[in-house]
């Protein structure tokens, strides 16, 4: 049996470095979008009223790459574990995703719940109207909304708030959970940063999946330094054979 079966009440807790291995970029590091792009220009309420259309056509772009990445075998293994979970008599697998990923890749590998932090690529709404939408189009087609005003991404920019509702299940999720584990993020980004101090007051057992050491490394007993992939291979059992 896998040792994880063990512990009641899992949390994983993505973020980009969760997806790099399935092409999409993380924002820093190496290879990071930051490095290319300011986010005051792209990723913020301000540019986006300054220049809703290189707003849009930098996301569009973003949109245009998640869509030709495919989820590899960690994020199935996690999917395969919830369903193992389930089958073994555990409501709902007692496995809930919080990702800070914005690519849907989790949901793309057939895993649920996941609890998105900071927005989806793949919702549109129209503040004017108080109307969001799935939407999945490559390229967008169109910027505006049926109102005339510009549409924009679900998405939690620098300076937004998050979700409310999105938070209140996430915190739930991660104060009660037993086992709590981070899986590529840089711990850069608040207020999902302070998360794990939730599963920490809870005394959940913590393991953190990095190649590199983070500000919060400290934070975790158990550190698995390596990609996702193989750290998860690790912990929750080798990937079935293609
Ligand atoms: P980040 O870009 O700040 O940090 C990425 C982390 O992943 C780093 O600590 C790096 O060492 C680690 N990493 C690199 N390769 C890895 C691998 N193969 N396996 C495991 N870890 C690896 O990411 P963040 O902390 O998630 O914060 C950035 C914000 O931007 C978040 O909101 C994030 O969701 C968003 N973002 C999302 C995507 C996406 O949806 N895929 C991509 C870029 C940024």
């Amino acid at each position: 049996m896998n040792l994880l079966m063990q512990y009641a009440k899992i949390v994983f807790f993505t973020g980009a470095g969760m997806s790099k291995e399935s092409g999409v970029p993380t924002y820093r590091g190496a290879g990071g979008l930051w490095n290319e792009y300011r986010y005051q220009d792209y990723a913020c309420q301000e540019a986006f009223e300054r220049d809703p259309v290189a707003v849009w056509e930098f996301h569009d772009k973003r949109r245009a790459a998640a869509a030709a990445c495919q989820p590899h075998s960690g994020h199935h293994l996690i999917t395969r574990f919830i369903a193992a979970r389930q089958a073994a008599g555990k409501a709902g697998g007692g496995v809930t995703i919080v990702t800070q990923n914005i690519d849907g890749m989790h949901q793309r590998a057939g895993a649920e719940p996941v609890y998105e932090l900071h927005g989806s690529l793949w919702r549109i709404r129209c503040d004017a109207c108080a109307l969001v939408m799935e939407n999945r189009d490559v390229p967008l087609g169109g910027y505006q909304h049926s109102c005339g005003q510009y549409l924009r991404p679900d998405i939690v920019w620098f300076g937004d708030a998050l979700n409310r509702g999105v938070l209140t299940k996430v915190v739930h999720a991660i104060s009660h959970c037993n086992l709590f584990v981070s899986i590529g993020t840089s711990a850069a980004v608040f207020p999902a940063a302070r998360l794990p101090m939730h599963a920490i007051e809870n005394g959940a057992a913590l393991i953190e999946i990095n190649p590199e050491p983070t500000p919060v490394s400290q934070q975790y007993p158990k550190h698995m330094r390596g990609p996702a992939s193989a750290m998860l291979a690790e912990l929750l059992g080798p990937a079935d054979p293609d």
